[in-house]
């Protein structure tokens, strides 16, 4: 039997980046130990509290179906997030709830695009982004984001492909470089799109997580509100990355649309999930702030080393749990300075390439180990760079 072409040309090679992730997992199953800077992914667990307020829920009997779009209660306190955060009028209808913010970016690629038909996107990217646009039908093209210019979108560079695309689809804060969109970026992303009569799909699953400058959400500026849909997740902010719980952001119609699509798809998420998001999401910021103080620590830590060595250097790292590094004056790859730092210290971190061709000649660390283990790794890389760069 066949399997459809749609699955079989999602991605061109799924383990493509990965390498170094798998075998240092391999590794660690052999029973070497490793320091694990790859997959963005908390080393503390769920909060406590959080936990008993989903098994409340659950002994409560919230574990049948539940709504749909999300319950009232839990779109109403994700608008009044929103609104309160980026200034933009925001109800319950313009949200719906997903099975994690991957499952809010294939809806939004879903709503936005017909088969045949172009998103634009920017690369260095998230993994999954080329996937799960062309899971949707349509047809993924990297627009660079350059190194010179701190990975900062130009929008010159997106003049001639955005001709003849449906959506644009961003990441502010972001994954992997850490960077934080200018508002001057957003506003001439803004105004191409309206020009362009482009959808414009802002993933800001990692808005809780700023350490420099300001978020603005691309929703907030005029006349973007009706061609914005914005991506957001418990995942990241709250450390509940395996509760998948997410959400998206629109105007009502899109959003009404969206829920017959995941009626037909997903049938929603676990009452007793959306119970907990809900909890967590009206405690205030404190909570938030609590679970996010680890990776603003280690950042400052990274600058501190970095400002004490001249070889490597680091992209501005203004939020989100990762630090782009840029090695280029070790002669290597991202992928061969990856490849032998594990090799001879046992240190995991990604190559640039692994997030398409804009970030080669840069390795991106994950936050997320604790400090001492972290500081430690750190202290192990940096003088590894200085003696490839001396050709030690
Ligand atoms: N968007 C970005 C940029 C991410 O880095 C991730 C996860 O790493 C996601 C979306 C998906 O997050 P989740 O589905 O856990 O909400």
């Amino acid at each position: 039997m066949q399997i459809s072409d749609r699955l079989c040309t999602l991605t061109t090679d799924p383990a493509a980046g990965w390498e170094i992730l798998y075998r240092s997992r391999d590794m660690m199953a052999a029973g070497t130990p490793v320091t694990q800077l790859t997959i963005g992914e908390h080393d503390i667990r769920t909060d406590p509290a959080i936990l008993d307020e989903m098994a409340r829920s659950a002994a409560a009997g919230h574990t049948g179906y539940a709504a749909v779009p999300g319950t009232d209660a839990l779109r109403a306190a994700i608008a009044q997030r929103v609104q309160r955060q980026t200034g933009v009028p925001t109800e319950a209808e313009n949200i719906l709830v997903t099975p994690g913010g991957q499952a809010a970016l294939f809806a939004a690629h879903m709503a936005t695009t017909n088969p045949g038909e172009t998103t634009l996107f920017i690369d260095p990217y998230y993994a999954t982004y080329p996937g799960a646009i062309r899971g949707a039908g349509s047809v993924p093209v990297a627009v660079q984001a350059r190194a010179e210019n701190a990975f900062q979108p130009c929008v010159r560079d997106l003049e001639t492909p955005s001709q003849t695309a449906a959506a644009l689809l961003i990441n502010t804060p972001n994954n992997p470089t850490g960077v934080v969109y200018t508002a001057e970026t957003l506003a001439a992303i803004g105004d191409l799109c309206q020009r362009r009569d482009l959808w414009l799909i802002s993933d800001e699953v990692y808005d809780g997580q700023i350490w420099d400058g300001v978020h603005v959400s691309p929703r907030s500026l005029p006349g973007m509100m009706d061609r914005t849909l914005v991506v957001g997740s418990m995942s990241k902010s709250f450390a509940m990355t395996g509760s998948r719980l997410g959400w998206l952001v629109g105007p009502a119609k899109v959003i009404d649309t969206l829920i017959n699509f995941a009626t037909h798809t997903t049938y929603g998420v676990p009452g007793y999930i959306q119970d907990a998001a809900h909890w967590a999401l009206t405690q205030g910021p404190e909570l938030e702030h609590r679970i996010c103080a680890p990776f603003a620590r280690r950042r400052e830590a990274t600058l501190r080393m970095i400002a004490g060595q001249n070889v490597v250097r680091a992209v501005p790292a203004q939020g989100a749990m990762y630090v782009m590094l840029d090695i280029r004056a070790t002669g290597l790859s991202g992928r061969d300075f990856a490849d032998r730092l594990l090799h001879r210290h046992h240190i995991a971190v990604m190559p640039g390439e692994s997030f398409g061709t804009a970030a080669a000649g840069h390795v991106r660390v994950a936050m997320t180990v604790e400090d001492e283990a972290y500081k430690a790794a750190l202290q192990t890389l940096l003088p590894f760079a200085a003696d490839v760069a001396n050709g030690i």
